[in-house]
């Protein structure tokens, strides 16, 4: 069906294109483009970029109320914008050490650093930091926010720091690792825990998996109490300190169902001085699915977070995932959308998006796309293809002229247009001044992009 594919001898077979297209045309059929744009990212970026799903994920002291409405212990603590609240909140606190932590959407804060994000100069080693008096609390106040911090999970560039949470310290006995996640394969809540907490779990399942035990919880059942306390055994908690595992794990399971959490990682949980068992950080993370079911989350939702230009072209109803490559992508149809990014690979390209415009869109929604692509600097080139059905050449022909003229076109820019009024819509590029390589099928547009920015085999 598609055009040009059959030039390409093998396509790569990491992405489940046909899975794609079925899923994303019954649910245009079903008429929901909301459902239909999130499944479509959830599978770009399960199978692209090997993240595990779409879940929205919220901050560690947003984590923590929910924990503490729910029973699960977690220190006293206040969430800051200001050094000014940071040093109220030692003052109310009461405890002579305190915990001050950068809140951002990742994880890895205490090994990251700070960095002015003028100068890029280091300010600070560490995102979270134990202070020890008054002054040691302003100074890292001021040296976490308004700053970027980059750890291991943000990627290079880092993320700007405006909220902290400012914790009363905890006297350390031991620290565990305890995770919830859904087992999608079993159909079943998985809960993992080791006793190696406070590192990076990924290295414990490579260096020592026996040392990570797993339960599955048939949601026919729920957690059963011999499996609470099978698993704080497995931890060797005993005495006051089992006991207390035992019924905070009830509890975050509880909350894990009823919240519809994708994901709850708890590195470290820790056994007190005093045999308590306290949640020392939280990852929480819902399954944006449920999302018509829990109105509340709108107001967790920190949209700093999240990628603008995903959330612009969200609005304007397209599927938009940003990646990691230069060369930008107008495509319509998310099938089209994944084979032409595996098409540019396959010419030694890397596609700077996912883009799908959708069909029969009309001229706006294709020129806000196209100056979505235009505004993005790590694009150095530009791909588009499009194989029109319900969607109109010249309409899309149209849009980027108009797109191309208000912001100016800098980088190569290559059009393959088939389908529905083709013709007209290569006559008005023709006509235009538009600086363009016009092409028949995805592989020759493919070819002539990744050699127009010298990129490629
Ligand atoms: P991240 O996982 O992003 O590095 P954590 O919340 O796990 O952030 O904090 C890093 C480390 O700091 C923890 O492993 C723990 O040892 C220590 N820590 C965090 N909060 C406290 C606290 N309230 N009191 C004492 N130590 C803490
Ligand atoms: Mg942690």
């Amino acid at each position: 069906m598609v055009q040009g594919l059959s030039r390409v001898p093998n396509p790569p077979a990491r992405t489940t294109t046909s899975m794609v297209v079925r899923a994303h045309l019954l649910l245009s059929a079903l008429r929901v483009p909301d459902a239909s744009r999130k499944f479509t990212r959830r599978i770009v970026e399960r199978q692209l970029l090997g993240r595990r799903s779409v879940d929205m994920n919220i901050h560690e002291y947003q984590g923590k109320e929910l924990f503490r409405s729910a029973g699960v212990k977690v220190q006293e603590g206040v969430h800051c914008k200001t050094v000014e609240d940071a040093l109220a909140a030692y003052d109310s606190l009461g405890s002579k050490v305190v915990a001050v932590k950068s809140q951002i959407h990742a994880g890895g804060r205490g090994k990251g650093n700070l960095y002015c994000p003028n100068s890029g100069d280091l300010l600070m080693e560490g995102g979270v930091k134990i202070a020890f008096s008054r002054d040691e609390v302003e100074t890292y106040s001021e040296n976490i926010l308004g700053h970027i911090l980059v750890t291991k999970q943000t990627g290079p560039a880092g993320k700007l720091v405006s909220n902290i949470y400012v914790e009363a310290g905890c006297e350390i006995a031991h620290e565990y690792y305890l995770a919830l996640l859904v087992d999608r394969e079993a159909k079943q809540v998985l809960i993992m825990a080791s006793t190696e907490g406070g590192m990076d779990i990924e290295e414990v399942a490579e260096e020592t998996p026996e040392a990570i035990h797993k339960i599955w919880v048939n949601p026919s059942t729920g957690l059963l109490d011999s499996q609470k306390e099978d698993l704080g055994i497995s931890l060797d908690l005993s005495g006051a300190a089992l006991e207390d595992f035992v019924g905070m794990i009830g509890s975050l399971y509880d909350l894990f169902v009823s919240n519809d959490c994708s994901m709850v990682e708890i590195n470290p949980l820790v056994r007190t001085k005093s045999d308590e068992i306290v949640a020392l950080d939280a990852k929480v993370g819902f399954d944006e699915n449920a999302s018509f079911r829990h109105k509340e989350w709108e107001d967790l939702r920190d949209y700093s977070e999240e990628e603008p230009t995903e959330t612009r072209a969200n609005e304007a109803g397209l599927s938009y995932v940003k990646l990691d490559g230069d060369i930008g992508c107008l495509v319509n149809g998310a099938g089209l959308a994944m084979a032409t990014m595996d098409v540019i690979k396959l010419y030694g390209g890397e596609p700077a998006n996912f883009l799908d415009i959708g069909g029969g869109a009309d001229e706006a929604k294709v020129q806000e796309a196209f100056e979505i692509i235009l505004e993005d600097p790590n694009v150095k080139g530009i791909l588009v293809n499009i194989f029109g059905g319900i969607q109109r050449c010249d309409i899309v022909a149209k849009a980027v002229l108009a797109a191309s003229e208000k912001m100016g076109l800098q980088v190569p820019l290559v059009i393959r247009l088939s389908g529905t009024m083709f013709e007209e819509g290569r006559a008005i590029i023709d006509a235009s001044d538009l600086d363009c390589t016009s092409v028949e099928t995805l592989a020759e547009g493919a070819e002539a992009i990744v050699g127009l920015i010298g990129g490629g085999q």
